[in-house]
């Protein structure tokens, strides 16, 4: 072990000096690079979660300040209070990347090997597609998908489609512009002949693709979860890979009724923070497939004990991810280190030259033949960030790359939550 270690660094004597971020916008949506600095001289990148906020990862810096980077799941432990679900949790998962990122450098072992090591050399990727209208056009958009070597795919089959179609939708007023009202309280129903619609276009997308590739399904807009069992047993003719998010995660009694009824898998998690809030739908049996988010989730370690946990009852776990290459690294990483995993997410297919091109170090296209290779070097396993790319992403309402964020370093509250 001790020739391995990085000779530039000693990493019993690491400690965290600065934690600074940069703000992105079009990679593919709008997220923060965090970037954690240290006494020797070598950094570690993580990524706070697609519109969540920087302030999520700064409030974190003076907890930080001082530690050591390496000691990855004790400092997890001590700032994993700040997260909550969804993008609140967006600061604490991108600290976690950042540290494992920070460890690996300074061990010179890659993620994985922190984690445990690797079931697979390649990540098995799906590409999220936008919507059109017409079924048909949506294969076709599909097949060219494949064409570029895509083996797993993803569409949107739901109510938008069907706005404007006489009969298709009951809702009382006002609801179908809502889109703050959980499902189970808006109103809307799909009827039968919305139901016909909504199979058509689906039998015209399968026309097109064929069977051979698994198609995920996804949006099915805010009905529920009567409607959302009636539309999934029409749907179940098409052997579709999943339906997910049909209604919210933590209706798990509506999760284990829908799963009950329908005979395609359904999915949900891409919100959940943290293994334990999984387990109320692990224990229901009330998915196939948990859909966690690792900048939501917790970050790698946790992630991979999300999947560990959802293979001891039986349900299989496939990744979230609609951010930079730096979170879909993590999410390799972890998926590479956990045994129960299907496929990765990633929503940046139409710009996959430009996206792969911020991280130095490692092929472009990062997707080949629709995996992404598992890195070897050490950390996240890239070089480093292309500072033009990286600008060319630059939010326009806060482009400043990487300042000084000293305004955060002596926050020091009284954390303890028990007394
Ligand atoms: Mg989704």
């Amino acid at each position: 072990m001790e020739e391995n270690v990085n000779p530039h660094s000693r990493p019993a004597d690491l400690k965290i000096t600065d934690m600074r971020v940069a703000n992105l916008r079009g990679a593919p949506f709008r997220a923060t690079i965090i970037r954690i600095d240290t006494n020797q001289g070598i950094s570690g990148y993580g990524e706070v979660r697609d519109g969540g906020s920087p302030t999520y990862a700064l409030m974190l810096k003076s907890r930080l300040l001082g530690e050591n980077p390496c000691n990855v799941d004790k400092l997890f432990r001590k700032i994993k209070q700040f997260g909550h679900h969804a993008r609140q949790a967006g600061g604490v998962c991108g600290v976690e990347m950042a540290l494992m990122d920070l460890a690996g450098k300074a061990y010179s072992v890659p993620a994985y090997q922190l984690a445990g090591g690797k079931f697979r050399d390649r990540v098995l990727c799906y590409c999220d597609t936008p919507t059109r209208r017409d079924g048909r056009e949506m294969g076709q958009l599909l097949k060219e998908r494949m064409a570029r070597g895509f083996k797993f795919l993803k569409m949107d089959v739901g109510i938008g489609l069907l706005r404007g179609i006489e009969d298709a939708l009951i809702a009382p007023p006002g609801m179908l512009e809502s889109n703050g009202i959980m499902h189970p309280f808006t109103g809307i129903q799909i009827t039968n002949k919305g139901i016909d619609i909504l199979c058509e276009y689906v039998a015209q997308v399968r026309e097109v693709i064929g069977y051979e590739v698994p198609l995920a399904v996804d949006h099915f807009g805010h009905i529920g979860v009567e409607s959302c069992i009636r539309l999934g047993k029409a749907l179940d003719q098409f052997s579709l890979a999943w339906y997910e998010d049909m209604i919210p995660w933590q209706l798990a009694d509506q999760w284990q009724r829908l799963a009950e009824a329908v005979d395609t898998p359904v999915c949900t998690g891409e919100d959940i923070y943290l293994k334990e809030n999984f387990l109320p739908l692990f224990e229901r049996r009330a998915i196939a497939v948990a859909h966690p988010d690792l900048a939501s989730s917790g970050g790698i370690l946790e992630t991979k004990k999300i999947g560990d946990l959802a293979q001891d009852y039986g349900i299989a776990m496939a990744l979230h991810m609609a951010m930079s290459p730096v979170a879909a690294l993590a999410s390799v990483h972890c998926a590479a280190a956990t045994e129960n995993f299907m496929v990765l997410e990633n929503h940046s297919v139409d710009q996959l030259e430009q996206w792969s091109s911020l991280v130095e170090g490692l092929p472009v296209p990062l997707i080949e033949d629709g995996h992404i290779a598992v890195p070897e070097g050490p950390g996240l396993g890239f070089s480093g960030l292309n500072e033009e790319v990286l600008r060319s992403f630059a939010d326009p309402d806060q482009p400043e790359i990487f300042g000084p964020t000293e305004e955060w370093d002596d926050e020091r509250p009284h954390d303890r939550l028990w007394s």
